[in-house]
Formats: structure tokens, C-alpha cells, sequence
């Protein structure tokens, strides 16, 4: 198998057979990213695409579910996508679906038809790292897009029939931001239909933008506890049916939902933690992180 670089896949595909179909992230900007800094972003040639699901057909022949790797294959033009989607179809003749990470600028030149022709070929299952839908927030973390493309370029998505899930970063809004950026977040992620929503927490490591920022005394990190509160109240607000995930290394406190059924439930988990745990425990925890991975 081909794999240069780092690569990611997130704990949801860890049943997933893997192929690399790009490496690197075509962006590289956003300010508390570390993950692909030092490597420019590269296509699989299609030979070595190939080559590498000829040995997947060896030894996983009725996989059903791949997941391409790279920060964002769904960067490749429709025609790119497509030729590689049938040329999985001819390799793995059960294979369902192709999964992989976008991001919002990945869809934007895209038509609605061709994302249909894109789902028909067996390209489902998007994970997005939109990370907020709070237009200050995005700003701040330098995302390259507002709340306005989330919702116009997932709605691409809805009409297409293409399945995606969308991350939510608590922390993110800096100290004082958490509220704000709950609420707005909600309300944007209410008029979205994600088959699950995931949740990260911010952790600064010392080779981002926003660490340097925070050393300049530009960004102050949001505490533990408003991060907690941030969760509740988006958790609270959301109004849609959808499992939530906030069970990821970087949650100082584990818990997943299926919303709405689960919500009291999970918020006054939560509120355990806001009333027994002292911060300064709850910091100790993220201080000790050394990867997301
Ligand atoms: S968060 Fe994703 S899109 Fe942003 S720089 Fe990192 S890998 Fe690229």
C-alpha cells in the first residue's frame, strides 16, 4: 500500500478498509491545526490507486465500505472523483460506499448534479470539520468560509442525497466566546441534516497559529468549565434528530446522545462534572495531551 505522510482517518471509519487517495490538506490555515503542516498536498496517481486496490481486492474482496484517506480527496475536480469511484467499483464489486473528509470550499465547485452522479457512484459519507457555525468564530480560526456557505454547500449536499457528518469545536471561541458560539452554532446546525454530529475540544499545541497567538497574549483559552456549559447549551439548543459524539480524546468528559431522546440525560451528566470536578482537575487532564491521535 501507498501511505506517505500522516494519515487520518477518524475513530468512526476504524472499521473502514483504507486507501490513500490523496495526502496533505489543500488549505493548511486553520489556526489551530497542526496536522499537515510540512507536507504539500499531493493526488494519488491513479496507477498507484490502482495498484493499491489490487492488493485491497487480495485480501478484502466484498469490502463494502472504503475510506479515502488525505485531509480532503473530495478537493479533486468531478471528473477526478469519478473516474477513481468506478475504478473502485470495478475492483471491490460489493463496495457500498466511499467515504473520506471535505470541507466546505470542496464543495462549493461542485454542481448538484454532478454530486448526485457522485452519490450514485457509491461516494457517500463526507466528514466535515466545520468546526462552528458562528461567523466570528470562523474568523478566528481562519476556516476560510462563513455560516452562510455551511449552510448553502451542505444543502448541496441534502439535495444530492449525500450523507455527511459535521464537527463542532468547543473552546474555540476563545474565553467569554463559548456561549455565543454554542447558540449560533445550534441554530446553524438546526437547519442542516448531518447523520451525526461530532465533537471536538480545542487543544493548543505549540506549533499552531493560535498557540502563538495565545503567547502574544491575542487569544485567551476558554477554560474547562465554560467548555462544559459551551456543550450544554449546544447540546440544549440543537433541534434536530441526530446522534451526537463528544466521546473523542480531546473531551475532558466523554459522553455521546441520540438527540433529542437523550438530552436531559446527557446535560445533567454534564452538570455532575460542573458541580464535583474542580477545574484545575479538569485542566490537568488536557495539559497531559500530548496527540489527538
Ligand atoms: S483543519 Fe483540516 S482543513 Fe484546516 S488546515 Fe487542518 S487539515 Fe486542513
Amino acid at each position: 500500500m501507498h501511505f506517505t505522510g500522516r494519515t487520518w482517518r477518524p475513530p468512526y471509519e476504524a472499521n473502514s478498509v483504507i486507501i490513500q487517495a490523496t495526502s496533505g490538506c489543500t488549505y493548511r490555515q486553520c489556526r489551530f491545526c497542526n496536522l499537515y503542516q510540512n507536507e504539500c498536498f499531493r493526488m494519488s496517481p491513479i496507477a498507484e490507486f490502482e495498484e493499491d486496490l489490487e492488493e485491497i481486492k487480495s485480501y478484502q474482496p466484498y469490502a463494502r465500505r472504503i475510506f479515502w484517506t488525505g485531509a480532503n480527496p473530495f478537493a479533486m475536480s468531478y471528473d477526478n472523483l469519478k473516474r477513481r469511484a468506478l475504478t473502485v467499483r470495478d475492483s471491490l464489486i460489493k463496495c457500498q460506499t466511499m467515504a473520506m473528509f471535505a470541507s466546505i470550499r470542496d464543495i462549493k465547485d461542485k454542481e448538484v448534479w454532478q454530486l448526485r452522479k457522485l452519490r450514485a457512484m457509491g461516494i457517500n459519507g463526507l466528514s466535515i470539520g466545520v468546526e462552528s457555525g458562528d461567523d466570528q468564530t470562523l474568523a478566528l480560526a481562519d476556516k476560510g468560509y462563513t455560516s452562510a456557505d455551511i449552510l448553502e454547500q451542505c444543502g448541496k449536499l441534502d439535495e444530492a442525497g449525500i450523507e455527511y457528518y459535521v464537527v463542532y469545536m468547543t473552546g474555540l471561541a476563545a474565553k467569554g466566546g463559548g456561549y455565543r458560539n454554542a447558540m449560533n452554532s445550534a441554530a446553524l446546525f438546526s437547519r442542516l441534516n448531518p447523520y451525526f454530529v461530532s465533537v471536538d475540544s480545542l487543544t493548543l499545541f505549540p506549533d499552531t497559529e493560535l498557540y502563538k497567538m495565545q503567547q502574544q497574549g491575542l487569544f485567551v483559552p476558554a477554560g474547562e468549565k465554560e467548555r462544559i456549559r459551551e456543550l450544554q447549551i449546544f447540546i440544549n439548543s440543537l433541534n434536530i434528530r441526530t446522534h451526537l459524539l463528544a466521546n473523542t480524546v480531546s473531551n475532558v468528559i466523554p459522553v455521546t446522545a441520540y438527540l433529542p431522546y437523550d438530552r436531559q440525560k446527557v446535560i445533567n451528566e454534564l452538570q455532575y462534572v460542573l458541580d464535583n470536578v474542580d477545574e484545575t482537575k479538569l485542566q490537568e487532564y488536557r495539559r497531559n495531551l500530548k496527540s489527538l491521535g
